[in-house]
């Protein structure tokens, strides 16, 4: 069994749930699930909740289950506070990277020539290194996307430092 932390995210964070299992954190997000199934799944799952609701956070705290309550409107601070509060990583990892879309571990493909038919050829011919996810067919690779993820990261990693400093001014 692994230590990692799980999370389930309240319907208005999708971006975060994204964000997340890109960072290969097991993040389950249902636009349409009401508070209580929220709590309650977090309850059977061990997940732990994050929300921008403050009705949801308090029920979530009086049941028990842990629940980070966000209110930054900045990616990076978000994920900032999320590692503060339950330790996440701010890097990718790309043996346990998962798919954005619906929260499956993505698998490295192994000869690209499999994938040839999924991607635009000059990514086929630009890039070695391909993912995909077994759920949903989706084919990822470090694009020029990559560079923003990594520029958030990046900000992210600082404010998590000074995050630090301030606990241990404290
Ligand atoms: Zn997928």
């Amino acid at each position: 069994m692994s230590s990692e932390p799980k999370f389930i995210v309240d319907n208005m964070l999708g971006s975060i749930a994204r964000w997340l299992r890109i960072l290969g954190y097991d993040t389950v997000y249902d636009r349409n699930a009401e508070d209580w199934a929220i709590v309650r799944r977090a309850q059977l799952e061990e997940r732990i909740i994050i929300t921008k609701d403050k009705g949801l956070h308090n029920r979530a705290l009086k049941n028990g289950v842990r629940s980070i309550l966000v209110w930054e409107e900045d990616i990076a601070d978000v994920l900032a506070h999320i590692a503060v509060v339950a330790g996440i990583k701010l890097s990718v990892d790309f043996d346990k990277t998962r798919c954005p879309e619906d929260n499956t571990p993505l698998i490295k493909v192994a000869g690209k020539e499999k994938i040839k038919d999924k991607v635009p050829p000059r990514v086929f011919s630009l890039h070695e290194d391909f993912w995909e996810c077994p759920r949903c067919g989706k084919v990822y690779w470090i694009g020029r996307h990559w560079r923003q993820i990594e520029k958030i990261l990046g900000e992210a990693r600082s404010k998590l430092e000074v995050y630090k400093l301030k606990t241990s001014l404290r």
